[in-house]
């Protein structure tokens, strides 16, 4: 049988690799991308999208809270950046520190909280992704497929630093991929991106950790 790591699509192969996936020990790792043994899904197991009911109230743009407008806001810089757009990109900044500015504090922040977000973040997916298809929205539909892939990954992280604690930082370094988002801990950049194949040097060190 197959496993395939639910963050960077790596797959272990039981055939090739001689050692069935369940006597790996607790602590193995993803070879590319560090996922934990739990990240991984047997290769037939495809999650099937739940049927869906559209609430076009929720989808309503002026509904999304000042935290949710600096993340479009600072999303779209990102990406007019990218386009070379450097005044639009400056000017989405700005929005965003806006928006960040008169966002609430939030009182439960706990890594605990995080991961529960994360996890019903994982969670509705697919329900999104269902209205995409539903709707013929190809745009869309990637954006569940990358917001995903990004919330995985973000949850393996997490709920390996509630397993780990600090220990999983000490001696080490945090390296984000500028082109996915993808956060990788070593020494030194992966040679390729597990998620979205760019090289080493496209990977910005997180400086300034207390
Ligand atoms: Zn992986
Ligand atoms: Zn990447």
């Amino acid at each position: 049988m197959k496993f395939v790591c639910q963050i960077c699509g790596y797959i272990y192969d039981e055939e090739k690799e001689q050692v069935p996936f369940d006597q790996l020990a607790d602590d193995w790792k993803c070879p590319w991308c560090g996922a934990a043994k739990s990240d991984f899904k047997a290769e037939a197991a495809k999650a099937e999208a739940a049927p869906v009911s559209v609430n076009t109230e929720e989808a309503d743009l002026k509904k999304l809270s000042a935290g949710q407008l600096a993340a479009v806001c600072s999303n779209l810089a990102r990406g007019c950046e990218k386009q070379y757009k450097v005044k639009e990109s400056e000017l989405f900044a700005k929005l965003s520190d806006y928006f960040s500015a008169i966002t609430p504090a939030i009182e439960d922040a706990t890594v605990e909280n995080v991961a529960k977000k994360l996890q019903e973040d994982i969670d509705n997916y697919p329900n999104v992704r269902a209205v995409a298809d539903q709707n013929d929205d190809r745009g869309a539909a990637r954006v569940c497929v990358w917001g995903e892939k990004v919330s995985r990954m973000l949850s393996s992280l997490v709920n390996r630093y509630l397993n780990e604690g600090e220990a999983m930082l000490a001696d080490t370094d945090i390296w984000v991929c500028t082109v996915c988002g993808f956060v990788y801990i070593g020494e030194e950049p992966p040679e390729l991106c597990p998620v979205c194949k760019v090289p080493p040097y496209k990977f910005e060190k997180i400086e300034g950790r207390a």
